[in-house]
């Protein structure tokens, strides 16, 4: 066999390798399993979006490639939506592109941007496409822990000073996956600032910016004064619309931004499949009528698990963004040991902390992902191994 690439061993082994083949023997074995480990809601798509792709499909002009340009409305529509949402005026044809998933566009983003020696400010927990880019893209990951005591958020003025001199992109996720994590106006203020002084790409994702609770609405990062010079913001269908497997998100941002990742991608891939993109429409269309009884369920979900998390002894705080609980261990309980016992004992998956980072260690984290009814059981069942 050939040697595998240099960049290719920088990845990072997967912790919980086996853990898919312990869920097959347990459910073998009868085991009343409860997932909560994947962000990946059981709830339905929009029902107008799963018209839309059914049409869509019947037509055989949808069969053929769409490129990078795709549907031209619904680039028209994002940009609509983007304008109503959070009254961002953006060029649906130079400053939005669709994405096989938001995954898609964050992994490609370092291929255009990053050398050899650059840098890319990463979150420590964090989604995995920033770390996996960045090293197959040849660039070099500074992680950053993300810990209570800075409210989960990146302290930029502790970043060390040969980092941030060598640094070309700066990725950040509020609301936050894991951590649940909102980040406050200034602080985006602060970062915007930051990246405009030190010439930094702003990767900002917003995977669930329509996932939000008691009144919060999270902003883009477009809507921060100065952003537009720096920031390319990833927005995703999937959690919003419940639309994981469909794949299709978009980028937002400057011209330059966008057409630099688009360039990376036209190498690539052939675009999103048209049906996809109908269905996307659709689902944008049907936004303010649909979301918000989506996100009042993961509400009632996040309060019941809350409820029991916390009469069980765990001090879990109230998420006001994303579909996660972030869950505190007790001091020295190691979280994939603790994960594992939840699963072999319980029948309960969660998500050790340390799976998504170091900077993750003496958390789980919980997705809303069942109903409530069985986010109840599994929340006891968590607290029994406690
Ligand atoms: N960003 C974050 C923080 C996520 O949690 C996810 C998915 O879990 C994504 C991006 C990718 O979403 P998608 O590629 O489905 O749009």
């Amino acid at each position: 066999m050939p040697q595998l690439a240099t960049r290719f061993q920088t990845l990072p082994g997967y912790p919980l390798a086996d853990v898919p083949a312990i869920k097959r023997e347990l459910r073998a074995k009868g085991v009343d399993l409860i997932d909560l480990g994947v962000g990946d809601a059981d709830l339905a798509p929009p029902p107008a979006a799963v018209e839309a792709m059914q049409r869509a499909a019947a037509d055989p002009v949808n069969s053929r490639y769409s490129f990078q340009l795709g549907l031209p409305e619904l680039r028209e529509e994002i940009a609509a939506w983007m304008q109503r949402r959070f009254g961002v005026a953006l060029d649906p044809f130079k400053e939005v592109l669709p994405l096989i998933g938001s995954k898609e566009g964050i992994f490609h983003l370092p291929f255009a941007y990053l050398n050899p020696g650059d840098v890319a400010i990463i979150p420590d927990p964090g989604y995995q496409a920033y770390l996996g880019g960045t090293l197959l893209a040849g660039g070099e990951p500074y992680l950053v822990p993300l810990r209570p005591e800075h409210d989960f958020l990146i302290p930029l003025d502790l970043l060390p000073e040969d980092v941030v001199r060598r640094a070309k992109i700066l990725f950040l996720n509020y609301p936050n996956n894991p951590t649940a994590a909102i980040a406050p106006r200034e602080y985006l203020e602060q970062v915007v600032e930051f990246c405009r002084t030190n010439d930094i790409v702003l990767a900002y994702d917003n995977a669930y910016s329509e996932i939000a609770f008691d009144g919060y609405l999270p902003p883009s990062i477009l809507e921060i004064p100065g952003a537009k010079e720096v920031a390319l913001e990833f927005h995703s269908f999937s959690k919003t619309y419940n639309m994981t497997g469909w794949r299709i998100g978009w980028a937002a941002g400057a011209p330059e931004l966008i057409s630099a990742l688009q360039r990376v991608k036209s190498f690539a891939d052939t675009g999103v499949p048209f049906t996809v993109q109908h269905g996307a429409l659709a689902a944008l269309r049907s936004h303010e009528s649909w979301v918000p009884h989506n996100v009042e369920t993961f509400r009632q979900r996040r309060d019941a698990a809350v409820e029991v998390l916390r009469a069980a002894g765990f001090d879990v705080p109230v998420p006001r963004g994303a579909m996660y609980l972030w869950v505190p261990l007790p001091e020295g309980v190691a979280s994939e040991a603790f994960a594992r016992k939840l699963l072999l004992e319980q029948g309960v998956a969660v998500l050790p902390g340390s799976s998504l980072g170091a900077g993750g260690e003496g958390f789980f984290r919980i997705a809303l992902t069942v109903p409530e009814s069985r986010l109840r059981e599994a929340a006891e069942r968590i607290g029994r191994v406690l």
